[in-house]
């Protein structure tokens, strides 16, 4: 027989409170049997032993701990254990790795259904006749029983946890948004566009309404949501029923799913005939996949190179070898149409993870992974904590992107994390992008990570003729502000061919304001450190840190004066700048605005796939992953917008930038072109931009870099301290950069103590500093005692952040 556990290390829930230690407890002797590592249990704590939420992260048969007088463990919570050895392991690693509480990286990685305040239940999964004796009374009021049910005894657990083992019983979280099925009303025109037409000069003059109606359906055959027209047209759902009895439309209830990309169909598709360097690409991983070897790719490929299809046939070669893959992408471009490729090869073993999904829906895709019901796996950030088991490969597409980066506490970057895993289970990583992190990008040049190449697009494809405007010279003659005539001309070309354009505004730290031209006054957010952006279609001045809201000003609140106008380019303002330009033009504006309900990106996306528009305009979101065959022409409106950001990576977000976007354009047969409109035509990311030519922006950027002492030559950490008032905020700083003087050697140096770029967001102003550091003996134990230091200061209001490698602002 085995030895019984004793003792538990457990790490508590507690605000404020928090070590990275485990704290010891008595196991009781009925839970002994049953206790388990990664389960969670509720325990007694402090002074008044008030019951918190803590994992079981060690078991022991002697009290290692050396206290005599210990607490015993309350309850078990789980039947089994949440979390596998790896994810313990992995937390605790992240915890030192990112300066955080190993309670918040335990919790990141179990779904949010399973975290306290959600309802559980025991349900039996046979007929309750095979249950064993003891058991069944518990189930006399049906098959499902409350796990908390005073009944329940350790010992009667201790059985269930046996029964669970053999799937007779299984614990089920009650997620309200889980049960009902939503429904909506879906309205098919019975009228034809003609039929449609005749019908409006029949109904009378005032009929408004029915007017609106009829108009709606002749324009919209294809048939639309009740809602949406309802919005659009502003008509009550009355007219809709009278509609029907006319026998105009047919209105039927349909069940919309809230997982955008369930619908996305999926075609079974065959692997493709590989070009050779796609050829060498899938391999060399594949060998890397058969020999369980741990390694580092980096596929640099242009776009439109093949990547996604060496993804796809690596990936196949996982599952061959009976394992699972993880596949990572950043949000922007988990599309339709990535999913629907990994889907066509895969189908039903895809499970895919993204922010989008409900607590219930998240909650199902983490249990169909852990029963290893799905094999692949493609998702967003935190999927890469996705539960698989035996992993055989990791992809992490796009891997510069910055949205890899989660900014808050467990502060971690997913490709550390992905790197940790894959060691973890001996297989291979590939990190693919047309335009590198210098980081990975140098890594690969040192041998670090093994390097592989696409240097052309598939079927010889050109990649896009790029041509600079210099706004310097056009913006005199200019047609409107954000419009060269070249870039008019051009569009006009397009639509008249009867092909599509994509308009990008580069909106990184960049809004439309209101200022007074008479004072120079600026309308600001008076929680925040920000200008108001102006919202035309609300008429409204926002803040876009705390949600603040206000009237659009008619005179100046400082001089009175009338002159107040808003400046900057705005999405909305672009609009109806190309309204008064290309009257005839249809567009789809994309931007945080119109895609702010759920499925919307999808269907903006879809209807301009079926070419239901000429122009797609929109800010970053259109830049990458989008793949349509008949948009020849892709113009840039503002070039240099991020190249003035206050951050050393400005550059080359600016070349990366640039370069998906031209992507965009000449993807299928139809060549493609690229209008940049510039202020800055000499500056280096945009002329390698407009060349296309990564290998000569690295080797500028680099030396850069170099100079000015920045990754990839430096490591970076970033301290911020965030209160209530300025001078608290200030205070702390300078106090921390005192003592980091006495830990860091002479080689490290330190950017500030400053202020942030935006010194007060949410009624809070932040102070940070950062530290740039080659290797560093005393540093990081340093960090962890200021982290574990600050929960102190919490109580006066008083935050600290440890950001190691901060991808924004400074
Ligand atoms: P990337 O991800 O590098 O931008 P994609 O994987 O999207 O490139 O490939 C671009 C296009 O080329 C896609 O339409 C894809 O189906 C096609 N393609 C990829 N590999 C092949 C191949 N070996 N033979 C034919 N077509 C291919
Ligand atoms: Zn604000
Ligand atoms: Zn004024």
């Amino acid at each position: 027989m085995k030895n019984l556990a004793n003792y538990a290390g457990i790490i508590v829930d507690v605000p404020t409170m928090q070590t990275n230690k485990a704290y010891t407890y008595k196991v009781p002797a009925a839970m002994q049997e049953t206790i388990q590592v990664g389960m969670r249990a509720a325990v007694p704590f402090g002074k008044g032993n008030r019951l918190v939420q803590g994992f079981v992260v060690s078991l022991s048969t002697e009290n290692q701990d050396g206290t005599h007088n210990l607490k015993e463990i309350s309850n078990l919570l789980d039947l089994e254990p949440v979390l596998s050895s790896e994810a313990l392991a992995m937390s605790k690693w992240m915890a030192a790795h990112t300066f955080s509480f190993a309670i918040a990286c335990l919790q990141t990685m179990i779904p949010n259904a399973m975290r306290a305040s959600y309802s559980k239940n025991i349900v039996a999964r046979v007929p309750l006749e095979e249950l064993p004796q003891e058991i069944k009374p518990l189930f006399k009021a049906g098959r499902s029983i409350d796990f908390y049910d005073d009944r329940i005894t350790p010992k009667i657990k201790s059985q269930l946890t046996k029964l669970q083992a053999k799937d007779q019983v299984e614990v089920q979280y009650q997620v309200n948004d889980k049960v009902n099925v939503m429904r909506k009303r879906w309205i098919t025109p019975l009228l034809d566009e003609g039929q449609a037409k005749k019908e409006l000069e029949k109904v009378r003059k005032n009929a408004t309404s029915q007017q609106k109606l009829l108009s709606f359906l002749a324009d919209h055959q294809k048939g639309f949501w009740q809602v949406q027209a309802e919005k659009e047209i502003n008509i009550s759902s009355s007219v809709f029923n009278s509609g029907q009895e006319k026998g105009w439309l047919k209105i039927e209830e349909r069940e919309v799913y809230r997982d955008p990309f369930k619908t996305v169909g999926s075609r079974a598709s065959a692997p493709l005939d590989l070009t050779p360097d796609q050829k060498k690409a899938v391999a060399a991983i594949d060998n890397d996949i058969l020999e369980e070897k741990n390694e580092t790719f980096l596929l640099q490929g242009v776009t439109g190179s093949g990547k996604t299809e060496v993804y796809l046939q690596t990936i196949a070669q996982a599952i061959n070898e009976g394992k699972t893959a993880l596949m990572l992408v950043p949000e922007i471009s988990l599309t339709p149409q990535m999913v629907s490729r990994v889907r066509s090869r895969f189908g039903e073993k895809v499970a895919v993870l993204h922010s989008g999904l409900s607590d219930g829906e998240k909650y199902d895709e983490w249990r169909r992974i852990k029963r290893q019901e799905a094999k692949v796996v493609v998702g967003v950030r935190s999927a890469v904590f996705a539960p698989l088991d035996n992993i055989g490969l990791i992809i992490m597409d796009e891997e510069h992107e910055t949205s890899y980066k989660q900014e808050e506490m467990p502060r971690y970057s997913t490709r550390d994390v992905a790197i940790w895993r894959a060691k973890w289970h001996h297989c291979p990583v590939v990190l693919g992008s047309a335009t590198p992190s210098l980081e990975s990008r140098a890594r690969a040049q040192k041998g670090v990570y093994r390097w592989l190449r696409l240097p052309k697009r598939i079927n010889g494809k050109k990649l896009p003729a790029v041509q600079l405007i210099d706004m310097r010279q056009k913006y005199k003659e200019a047609p409107e502000p954000d419009f060269s005539l070249e870039m008019v001309e051009e569009i006009k070309k397009r639509i008249e061919r009867q092909e599509q354009v994509v308009l990008m505004l580069n909106r990184r730290g960049f809004s439309s304001f209101v200022m007074c031209r008479e004072c120079g006054y600026v309308l600001k957010c008076p929680n925040c450190d920000i200008s108001l952006t102006l919202h035309m279609a609300s008429h409204k001045m926002k803040c876009h840190y705390c949600g603040h809201e206000e009237r659009i000003p008619y005179y100046c609140p400082n001089c009175g004066s009338k002159k107040i106008r808003y400046y900057g380019t705005g999405t909305e303002k672009v609009q109806q700048e190309l309204s008064r330009l290309l009257p005839d033009a249809r567009v789809i504006r994309m931007d945080i605005d119109t895609t702010r309900r759920k499925g919307a990106h999808r269907r903006l996306l879809q209807r301009f796939g079926n070419h239901e528009a000429d122009i797609l305009l929109g800010t970053q979101m259109i830049a990458k992953g989008l793949d349509f065959p008949n948009v020849t022409l892709v113009g840039v409106l503002n070039a240099d917008t991020s190249l003035s950001l206050p951050n050393y990576r400005s550059s080359e977000r600016t070349f990366q930038l640039l370069t998906q976007v031209s992507g965009r354009a000449g993807r299928a047969e139809k060549p493609g072109e690229v209008l940049i409109q510039t202020f800055n035509p000499q500056h280096y990311a945009i002329q390698c931009a407009s060349r296309q030519d990564y290998e000569r922006f690295f080797a500028i950027e680099m030396n850069v870099r170099h100079q000015l002492n920045y990754p990839p030559y430096y490591f970076t950490i970033r301290i911020t301290v965030s209160a209530k008032t300025e001078e608290a905020a200030a205070k702390e700083i300078y106090r921390i950069n005192q003592e980091l003087k006495g830990v860091l050697s002479d080689s490290a140096r330190i950017v500030g103590p400053s202020p942030q770029a935006i010194l007060k967001i949410k009624k809070r102003y932040y102070y940070q500093l950062v530290v740039k550091y080659k290797r560093e003996e005393k540093l990081d134990a340093y960090l962890q005692e200021l982290l574990v230091q600050s929960q102190k200061g919490e109580r006066q209001g008083i935050r600290v952040a440890i950001d190691r490698d901060p991808v924004n602002n400074f």
